[in-house]
């Protein structure tokens, strides 16, 4: 295996990986450890350059720096993408040669699941290194982030819902979801029992079809997810989907999800306060999943641990909407000094 060091300036380290004997390409990018070992999970997608996996990377282990210190976890942030195509490319050997290089890293960087990345390849990677968390077996197993992120989203969702929409409550109420993967299925089924109706939308079929039967839920095509007639949008596919063109279709008074890096330029917090749309932090909002990764890492075994800080990111949540609206500043901004004083006082 390869592995060389590449520029990023504002990171402490960023190395890509390329083994030719299991078809790996990968890079590892550490943005700080100052609040502990970098963590964040490991995405598999089909990048058209090593410089758009590069760039993805980058933003993704930044806002884990984030993530993780506004979740008042002792982790730093990182992440790690592997060029590959989940549906085509994956096998043992590339998980396992991806286990060997965040192995190479010596405890610097955790890894765990992210888009395009199983609790079953974490398994297979964690072969070849014990840094590697969100795994079913071990006696700190905590196995698929999903449910946690997701019941993380739904309580954050009720307090952005209690500054944008006037109540907490989700009864009744229009939530427009777009991705039904890992998180968003979760999330539907806390939406259904809470008596909210949901528009969604997929590119996988199956998903589509699971989201129908078991929460009623309305299919829109892809596209037209933005501008249906709902309360909250709530962002759980890729990142950069909340857009100045998605922006102007929205008829949502709430955005609240999953994704990661949501926001698709500086510009957009701004633009969505000039609709009267509330924006609740992504990395606030969707830090459940790392905090129950942090736990296995941490080897924390109690249940109660994580769903305290859990229940936290609401309240957290409701610190930085409420500062935010009392104030008349953009809730992002806030939730970025929030983080940025943690870090600068570690
Ligand atoms: P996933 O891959 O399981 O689900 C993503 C879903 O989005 C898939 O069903 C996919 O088909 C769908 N999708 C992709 N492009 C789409 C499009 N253009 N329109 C509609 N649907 C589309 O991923 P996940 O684990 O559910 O994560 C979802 C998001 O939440 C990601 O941005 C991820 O980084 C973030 N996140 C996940 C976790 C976690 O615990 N899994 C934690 C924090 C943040």
């Amino acid at each position: 295996m390869n592995i060389e060091e590449l520029d990023a300036p504002g990171y402490e380290r960023v190395v890509y990986a390329s083994d030719e004997n299991s078809g790996l390409k990968s890079i590892i990018a550490i943005h700080s450890t100052k609040l502990g070992p970098a963590a964040g999970g490991c995405r598999m997608y089909k990048y058209g350059t090593v410089e758009e996996a590069k760039t993805d990377a980058l933003n993704l282990a930044k806002g884990m720096t984030y993530k993780n210190a506004a979740a008042s976890l002792p982790l730093g942030g990182g992440k790690s993408v592997i060029i590959a195509d989940p549906h085509k490319d994956k096998t043992p050997e590339l998980m396992q040669a991806f286990g060997k290089f965040v192995n190479a890293l010596e405890g610097r960087y955790y890894t765990a699941e992210d888009v395009g990345i199983s609790v079953e390849d974490i398994a297979e990677a964690a072969k070849f290194t014990s840094y590697a968390a969100g795994l079913s077996e071990g006696p700190f197993g905590s196995g698929d982030p999903s449910p946690v992120t997701a019941r993380g989203v739904y309580l954050c969702m009720q307090v952005a819902a209690k500054y944008g929409l006037g109540s907490a409550d989700l009864k009744g109420k229009t939530i427009a979801v777009q991705g039904l993967g890992h998180v968003g299925m979760y999330l539907c089924e806390f939406l259904a029992n809470a008596g909210a109706k949901i528009i969604a939308t997929d590119i996988n079929q199956k998903a589509i079809e699971e989201a129908k039967s078991r929460f009623d839920a309305t299919i829109v095509a892809p596209d037209a997810i933005y501008a249906v007639e709902a309360d909250i949008f709530a962002p759980c596919a890729m990142g950069g989907s909340v857009s100045a063109n998605s922006i102007s279709q929205l008829k949502a008074k709430v955005v609240a999800g999953a994704a990661n890096n949501q926001l698709a330029d500086a510009d957009c917090g701004q633009l969505l306060a000039d609709k009267g749309i509330l924006y609740a932090p992504d990395y606030v909002v969707n830090g459940g999943g790392i905090i129950n990764v942090a736990a296995e890492i941490l080897k924390i075994s109690d249940q109660a641990w994580v769903n305290e800080k859990v229940e936290r990111l609401a309240t957290t949540t409701d610190q930085i909407l409420s500062e935010a609206t009392a104030n008349n500043v953009l809730p992002h901004k806030i939730a970025d000094q929030f983080v940025d004083n943690i870090l600068a006082s570690a």
